[in-house]
């Protein structure tokens, strides 16, 4: 059998691809060489916070205009989305309009807070300086060392291995068909168009080949693609942990310079994340554990008698430009979309979208698709 797309990656980035493609008709393939939402996507925290996000961009970083753009366009893609999969699967995403809020730590950290928000522009008109009593009011149990917060109340947050399984369960009703345990090992071409894939199964023939295979994207583009267009994508893990009750009462996500605390649905916190350049090493480690901790209690002394739940890590597929690649490669027929780094739950949504125009014609053949403006 012939596919119209085969996608590797079962990760948010694939599917969610895969999901654009199959409402368009398309007969879709995606193979994970372990289980879906196994790497980076099932590690995540699940917060869209592209204001919060902008903010930790330099203010020299080019990037932050476009990724604010696409991130608040991506975040408004969410709630529809969470809808439908509930609606279509039963599963429940956990879609949240919790709002931000982001301590600062001393004098410095609100200048430094204000100047970001100046560069925020209008999108963050609605950032709002809470101190004193209506702070802990808003946030009991904050450390009295904090003398106060900004509250942004646009950003949201999901439960990403639910969004991933209501993806595919939402594939799957479509016709897709999704294999777990299934590796892509090598690129088929015939001349300068893509025929399929070779698999850890056999072989895949389908008219388009998407790679969303995140971290481990290099490796199968290098053999069939010029240098130049293989993303220099690199590892970044990021250990986090999740805590329950006794916690204080707060609703929003807390996202402070080092460290955020994201209060979810069923009453859990998740506190994260490392950063670590340590290849496609996955351990959690003892020191990782113990810094988030040591982190999250100097915002909330109460949380050294919470209780402890689990801690796990991911790679973050980490673009050296800081920007994702997603589009068209040298080779016909053959598309990239990976390197969302720390923001690939968020941006999800529209590189999907974007994708899904270039392969279907509706955009220019483009390699870069986030940020081309036309279409
Ligand atoms: C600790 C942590 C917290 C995060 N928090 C957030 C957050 O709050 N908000 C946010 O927006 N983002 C967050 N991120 C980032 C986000 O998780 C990633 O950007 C996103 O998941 C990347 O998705 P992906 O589909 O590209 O990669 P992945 O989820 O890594 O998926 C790639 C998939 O490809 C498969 N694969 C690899 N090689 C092959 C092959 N040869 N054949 C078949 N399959 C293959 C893998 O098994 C994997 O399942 C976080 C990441 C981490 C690690």
């Amino acid at each position: 059998m012939i596919d119209d797309l085969l996608v590797v990656g079962g990760g948010i980035i694939g599917l969610s691809i895969a999901d654009a493609l199959v409402r368009e008709g398309m007969a879709v393939r995606v193979l994970d060489s372990d289980r879906v939402a196994s790497g980076a996507s099932g590690a995540a925290a699940g917060m869209l916070a592209p204001l919060a996000e902008a903010l930790v961009h330099s203010d020299s970083d080019p990037s932050l205009n476009p990724f604010l753009r696409l991130g608040l366009e991506s975040l408004s893609r969410f709630e529809s989305l969470a809808h439908r999969l509930r609606d279509e699967t039963g599963i429940d995403p956990e879609f949240e309009r919790s709002g931000l809020w982001r301590p600062v730590v001393d004098d410095d950290a609100q200048r430094e807070a204000l100047a970001g928000l100046a560069r925020l522009g209008a999108a963050g008109d609605g950032i709002e300086w809470c101190q004193g009593e209506d702070l802990q009011e808003a946030l009991p149990g904050l450390s009295e060392a904090i003398p106060g917060a900004f509250h942004s109340p646009l950003e949201c947050h999901v439960r990403p291995p639910l969004l991933a399984r209501g993806l595919a369960a939402s594939l799957r009703s479509r016709g897709a068909v999704i294999e777990e345990g299934v590796s892509a090992m090598r690129v088929l071409r015939e001349g300068d168009r893509v025929v399929g894939l070779e698999t850890s199964a056999g072989l895949r023939r389908a008219g388009r080949v998407v790679v969303a295979a995140g971290a481990w994207t290099p490796a199968l583009l290098e053999p069939v693609v010029a240098t130049a267009e293989v993303p220099a994508i690199a590892p970044v893990r990021g250990q986090i942990l999740s805590l329950s009750a006794p916690l204080p009462a707060v609703r929003g996500i807390v996202y402070a310079r080092d460290v955020y605390c994201v209060p979810k649905r069923d009453g859990s916190w998740i506190v994260g994340a490392t950063e670590e350049r340590v290849g496609f090493d996955r351990r959690v480690t003892a020191e990782g554990v113990a810094l988030l901790l040591e982190r999250a209690r100097a915002l909330f002394p109460a949380l050294e008698s919470a209780s402890f739940d689990r801690a796990w890590a991911g790679l973050r597929p980490v673009e050296a430009t800081g920007w994702p690649r997603v589009g068209a490669t040298g080779l016909e027929d053959l598309f990239v979309a990976a390197g969302h780094g720390r923001n690939g739950v968020l941006l999800a949504p529209i590189t999907a979208e974007r994708l899904r125009d270039v392969i279907t014609g509706k955009r220019p053949r483009t390699s870069d698709a986030l940020l081309d403006s036309s279409g």
